[in-house]
């Protein structure tokens, strides 16, 4: 029955579109942070206002982060 079983495959595609479609609207265009830091051995949670911003760090390893960024970056700060 190969009719019936491609009906079958039609309507269950129908609805994983469906969720599909629903689901995208859903969430936001740019992508949430995470709800800790994802620094191993901090796990500081993280502002809803900074994860919103896409924030994967808590402040403190951020701003290490950054300082770090800017040792090794070349040609910054000279
Ligand atoms: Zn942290």
């Amino acid at each position: 029955m190969p009719d019936a079983m491609d009906a079958v495959q039609a309507d269950v595609q129908a609805r994983i579109d469906d969720a599909l479609a629903r689901h995208r609207l859903s969430v936001p265009a740019r992508r949430e942070g995470l709800s800790h830091c994802e620094v191993l051995d901090c796990g500081e949670e993280i502002e809803d206002a900074r994860r919103r911003l896409g924030a994967r760090r808590c402040t403190d390893c951020q701003r290490e982060a950054d300082i770090r960024a800017g040792q090794f970056a070349p040609g910054r700060g000279r």
